[in-house]
């Protein structure tokens, strides 16, 4: 499966270490704003006089020199993937408010789903590699990277660690295929920030358990065609466990409507009335979630640095095309300060990425630093499309030009798996030994 990762290229284009940088940023609203014939000799000016924009990765932070060739080989492989086939439609999804489905074959053909988990048919890498492919998928949009992250390091990781070696072979290979969509169920309307307060109850009957309640805003929910849901058994002292129920009778889908992000993931609420499911033998208390959960924020905090790429390039390309009082905007103090202040937030967080995914690799790293990652990276990258949104003037609202659009999706990242505060107060909790959550 890895070898998918070093097949998908655009010739010419991905390979080039300035791809991203000679990619034109045209949008229709920039017709009205053409260049005269005297301002596109005052660009190509300044380039010949040796103004040369620098690229971020390549240049400043010397990224390429960090990486084995297996992680830009993968991180590679996706980014072509993305720019050829996503990046074309993410405005319609997003207007339309639906994920492009028909792209799901494709992705699993790439190897996203489970990329780091080993055997069934999965690609087995590293962290490090994981990591990159997050980052590209979530340069396309935060749907995207939401959708593979909740299929891999959620579902399937939960089926890999608590499954028995039947229910492994029974789900792990066709969702890795794309033929099956999970989605994860912990959070409840009552139940979000402390999942412990969970009133979803699951009671043995026969060789199965019938489960009992409601799910609240679960990704993937209405395309899914199994569940892994969280419930209090009842024959346990309502100790908390796994199971997967497959659609079908007893599980009901609604779906969200009305997000102003991440509207290209689908996202519902599920009702369970004696709903049948199959433990997950390995899984005993909230500790199991959270496990699944720590590996899908490290995902999540790698991810979200893609958005705030994305962001920063637009912002970049806009400063150099647009004129402000006779001069490109990006000769400007000010836009240059904002444009130092975005890259170093984005340095800044793929080293924290970086430091932290070998860790992952040694099989060093702890939760609380989970916490941290995810915290300071979804903050960073909320921050740089903030900055660039405003940086584009009137056109950062339209879809099209994606900087809102990335703004948007980063307020639903900023919430999910743990609040900024929760990981505020888990941090908290290590640095001073007293937990301030209740
Ligand atoms: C688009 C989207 C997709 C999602 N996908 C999934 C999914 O696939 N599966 C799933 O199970 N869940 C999912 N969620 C749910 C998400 O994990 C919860 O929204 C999140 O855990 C926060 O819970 P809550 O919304 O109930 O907020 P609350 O827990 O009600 O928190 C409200 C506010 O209080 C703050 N707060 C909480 N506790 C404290 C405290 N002790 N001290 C101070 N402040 C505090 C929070 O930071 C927040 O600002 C998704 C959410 C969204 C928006």
């Amino acid at each position: 499966m890895l070898t998918a990762f070093a097949t998908y290229t655009v010739p010419g284009k991905v390979n080039s270490p300035h791809c991203r940088r000679t990619r034109s940023f045209v949008a229709p609203t920039y017709e009205k704003l053409s260049i005269s014939a005297a301002d596109q000799q005052a660009l190509l000016f300044s380039s010949a006089q040796g103004h040369q924009q620098q690229d971020l990765e390549q240049d400043i932070l010397a990224w390429e020199s960090l990486l084995a060739p297996e992680e830009t080989a993968a991180r590679d492989a996706v980014r072509a993937w993305v720019d050829a086939r996503f990046a074309p439609r993410i405005t319609e999804a997003h207007r339309r408010g639906a994920f492009p489905r028909d792209l799901i074959p494709e992705l699993a053909e790439l190897g996203v789903f489970g990329a780091s988990l080993q055997g069934y048919g999965c690609a087995g890498m590293s962290s490090v590699a994981y990591g990159l492919v997050m980052q590209e998928l979530e340069r396309g949009d935060s749907a995207l990277r939401s959708l593979c992250s909740v299929q891999g390091s959620l579902v399937m990781h939960a089926i890999h660690a608590f499954g028995s070696p039947e229910q492994r072979e029974r789900w792990l290979p066709a969702l890795a295929q794309g033929k099956l969509i999970g989605c994860f169920a912990l959070t409840e309307s009552s139940a979000g920030s402390d999942p412990a307060a969970m009133a979803a109850t699951a009671r043995r009957d026969g060789d199965a358990y019938m489960l009992e309640g409601e799910k609240a805003w679960i990704t993937n929910a209405p395309i899914a065609d199994l569940a892994v849901v969280f419930a209090k058994v009842a024959d346990e002292d309502g100790r908390v466990r796994a199971f997967v129920v497959e659609r079908g009778p007893g599980l009901e889908v609604h779906s969200v409507e009305g997000k102003l992000s991440l509207r290209a993931s689908p996202t519902g609420n599920i009702l369970l009335a004696a709903a049948r499911g199959a433990l997950l033998p390995g899984s005993g208390g909230l500790k199991s979630a959270l496990q699944c959960l720590t590996q899908a924020r490290e995902g999540i905090a790698w991810g979200v640095t893609g958005a705030a790429m994305d962001c920063f390039e637009a912002a970049l390309d806009y400063g150099a095309h647009r004129q402000v009082f006779g001069r490109p905007l990006a000769s400007r103090q000010l836009f240059q300060e904002r444009l130092a202040t975005m890259a170093q937030s984005i340095v800044t967080s793929q080293l924290m990425s970086l430091h932290f995914g070998r860790l992952k690799d040694q099989g060093r790293l702890t939760p609380v630093q989970v916490s941290l990652h995810k915290r300071h990276n979804v903050a960073a990258a909320r921050r740089v499309a903030s900055d660039a949104r405003a940086m584009l003037g009137a056109n950062g609202i339209i879809d099209t030009n994606k900087v809102m659009r990335h703004l948007m999706n980063l307020e639903s990242v900023y919430t999910y798996e743990g609040t900024d505060d929760v990981h505020a107060l888990a941090v908290g909790r290590a640095l001073t030994g007293i937990s301030a959550f209740s």
